[in-house]
């Protein structure tokens, strides 16, 4: 029986391994690691979502988790979902999803797989520079596009702004030039860096959109659509505010900006969707210490950073963890995973509290592992097989 939550700080109320994954766990012989996904939890995830952003386009975004069931899951809600590659396209239309219901969001395509996307039908897609709406033109023409954003913001804890989007000026030219190639431009696009935790984040981003669609109402053109991104948090070891904190702040961040003129709104959650309605069954290969006085034990789990924990990179992402409940006394804890590569630990800067008695053979679950974990993990590496996966 697992019982005690081992955390270094106190998790908020209700966070626990889901109910149906638990008597799952509880009962299964699978050999460890693996990540199990809870369908039934994304869709109530995603309803949530479709509430309390009502009226507005959703496309999930398939890198977060790709399982078939979860994007069976978009395909029955009548939601989207925003892709970055042909693959991505090929699930998609696979699970049910039309291209109709299906965004390119990646800025950097390759040419065959924007001739594929076309070809499928796929409804728009997004540029950040003259040369990718040239290529989308070409490729894909006609095509809706929408343009990419560059924005400055804080307080994501996994930020993916520097890569992407472009400046407003040149997003302006972008827009201008796009009906001359023969293309739709349909609207712009921003994402405020990945589980972000202040729902304030989207004001200044939407305060330039609000700009941009003044100064092309000049040439009679319009903004259309504005998509928000994605960034909506998952609950990791600290608490979050609510989905209806953000759509509020963001709805009225728009009231502000547009007025009347409201364009229509477009998001992309992928996070906040599947993080929580998945759960990596680890065990504890080894506890050892480096010296007889040393004051932390080190917790090597057959799960590591090339096993899809990814996102403890610079220990980004902290991962609440469910030990035995034998022992209540706590020791500072450094935790790493099994490879032979010194990049292989995932907490050492700040510890975690975990139970003086863990000892090889324990299992070890770690929460809120359902995005951005499986499709992260090594072919290979050690001779350790990628992260198996299974949906209930
Ligand atoms: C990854 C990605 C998202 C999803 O971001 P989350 O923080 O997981 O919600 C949305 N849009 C684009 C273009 C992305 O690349």
């Amino acid at each position: 029986m697992l019982t005690a939550l081992s955390i270094a700080r106190p998790l908020p109320l209700g966070h626990t391994v889901p109910a149906r994954l638990e008597h799952f766990l509880d009962r299964t012989s699978l050999p460890t690691p693996f990540l199990v996904v809870d369908r039934q939890l994304v869709a109530e995830r995603l309803a949530a979502m479709l509430r309390v952003f009502e009226g507005a386009q959703l496309y999930y975004a398939v890198k977060a988790n790709p399982l078939p069931q979860v994007l069976e899951v978009l395909a029955r809600s009548g939601g989207g979902c925003d892709v970055a590659s042909a693959a991505e396209v090929r699930l998609c239309l696979k699970a049910g999803i039309p291209g109709a219901r299906i965004s390119f969001g990646n800025t950097i395509k390759r040419p065959e797989d924007i001739a594929f996307a076309h070809a499928v039908g796929i409804a728009r897609f997004a540029v950040d520079s003259a040369e990718e709406l040239e290529k989308v033109a070409r490729f894909a023409p006609g095509a809706r596009v929408f343009v990419r954003l560059l924005v400055e913001t804080v307080g994501a804890q996994w930020p993916l702004s520097r890569k992407f989007g472009c400046d407003a000026s040149m997003a302006l030219e972008l827009l201008r030039s796009a009906t001359a190639l023969g293309l739709e431009p349909c609207g712009v696009s921003f994402h405020v860096g990945s589980q972000q935790t202040d729902p304030s984040q989207w004001e200044a981003p939407i305060a330039l959109c609000a700009d941009l669609d003044r100064q092309l109402r000049r040439d009679g053109l319009e903004l259309g659509t504005i998509n928000i991104g994605g960034g909506f948090p998952a609950q990791y070891t600290t608490p979050i505010p609510d989905i209806s904190a953000y759509a509020a702040a963001i709805k009225s961040a728009l009231r502000k900006h547009f007025g009347e003129r409201m364009p229509a709104l477009a998001i992309e959650p992928g996070r906040a969707l599947v993080a929580e309605a998945g759960v990596i069954e680890t065990s504890v290969l080894l506890v050892s210490r480096k010296s007889r006085g040393d004051a932390h034990q080190w917790v090597y789990l057959d799960c590591g950073k090339f096993g899809g924990l990814a996102e403890t990179m610079d220990e980004a992402i902290r991962y609440p963890l469910v030990t035995p409940g034998r022992d209540a006394s706590r020791v500072p804890s450094i935790v790493a995973g099994p490879t032979c590569d010194s990049a292989d630990i995932l907490y050492e800067r700040t510890p975690y509290l975990l139970p003086g008695d863990l000892r090889a053979g324990d299992r070890v679950r770690i929460l809120s592992a359902g995005a951005y974990t499986y499709t992260y993990a090594s072919v290979g590496f050690n001779g350790l097989p990628p992260l198996r996966v299974l949906c209930r």
